[in-house]
């Protein structure tokens, strides 16, 4: 008796597990943002590996032989404008002619002109750095992420057609926390607008100009800034008030703390590339509110 109820309930868990199991789509993304973002969409129907892992640097990624293996039996790539996609992509192509790639920023209004100033990173590698000119930190604003998602959604539904009413039902209910967290900070910096924060690396822009805020980089042409800049800032950063500085964990912390001492500010490190991005987003931007007058 034990031994039928046994296989009939085997039966059913076989029956209620189709074919989906084990087989769900490779795909690739270059910072582990995307990963959250392509969860939240494909579901259990995605398998999503990182390439930028915690605390490296996308500004100077190189993909391990290791990767580059996985990367040639992968399906999908999302990619999302950073400057080492640019040599990637081409060897990608040639390595895994099947390889889809999908522009994960599409229709991504982006911030110009702050690359050169940012972003013009010393060519360590021998490839390319050049970002065209704008700000590559899209995955930090919420409105930004609700173009990402739609991204996503369109991609996994013309790789999968089979999911695509799972992909629309999930994409809805993020797009749905994405508006209500989007209220929510607008309530939290209303009537904070014009509020100046200090950030090493200057990874904010896109949250920054969501809300009003004004995010204002320590680094220059992305290495520590020189003695006079140094000082220039600390006076302006005295005179405009500001009382945060946010620190990413890839960076250093003793110019920020240098910073910190002669205005009066607090340092708060906060991840620009957390893979927990709802959460990580709402602290980032209650620590920027908090520091508001
Ligand atoms: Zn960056």
């Amino acid at each position: 008796m034990i031994k039928k109820i046994a296989s009939v309930f085997l039966g059913l868990l076989i029956l209620s597990f189709p074919a989906s199991v084990g087989a769900e789509i490779s795909v690739f993304v270059s910072v582990p943002p995307q990963k959250y973002f392509t969860e939240q969409v494909g579901g259990e129907r995605v398998r999503v590996s990182v390439l930028v892992e915690k605390g490296q640097d996308p500004h100077t990624f190189e993909p391990l032989p290791a990767q580059m293996a996985a990367l040639s039996r992968a399906k999908l790539y999302l990619s999302i404008g950073l400057p080492f996609e640019r040599s990637l992509l081409p060897r990608l192509r040639k390595i895994n002619p099947g390889l889809r790639v999908f522009p994960a920023d599409r229709g991504v209004e982006k911030i110009m002109g702050k690359d050169e100033e940012h972003h013009g990173h010393t060519d360590e590698h021998g490839h390319d750095h050049d970002h065209g000119g704008s700000d590559p930190h899209v995955w930090n604003g919420v409105r930004e992420a609700g173009i990402i998602a739609e991204n996503i959604l369109a991609a996994l539904t013309d790789l999968d057609p089979a999911g695509a009413e799972h992909y629309v039902r999930n994409y809805r209910n993020f797009k749905a926390r994405l508006d209500k967290l989007d209220s929510e900070l607008r309530e939290l910096f209303r009537g904070k607008e014009g509020t100046a924060f200090l950030v090493f690396h200057p990874a904010w822009g896109y949250l920054a100009r969501e809300y009003g805020l004004d995010e204002v980089a320590i680094e220059s042409e992305g290495k520590e800034p020189k003695a006079s800049d140094l000082a220039a800032l600390i006076s302006s950063a005295k005179e405009r008030g500001i009382k945060s500085i946010l620190i990413s964990p890839q960076f250093s912390r003793r110019t920020a703390e240098i910073i910190a001492g002669n205005i009066g500010a607090n340092v708060e490190t906060v991840d620009p590339l957390a893979e927990e991005w709802e959460e990580n987003i709402r602290a980032a931007a209650h620590t920027i509110a908090a520091a508001a007058k």
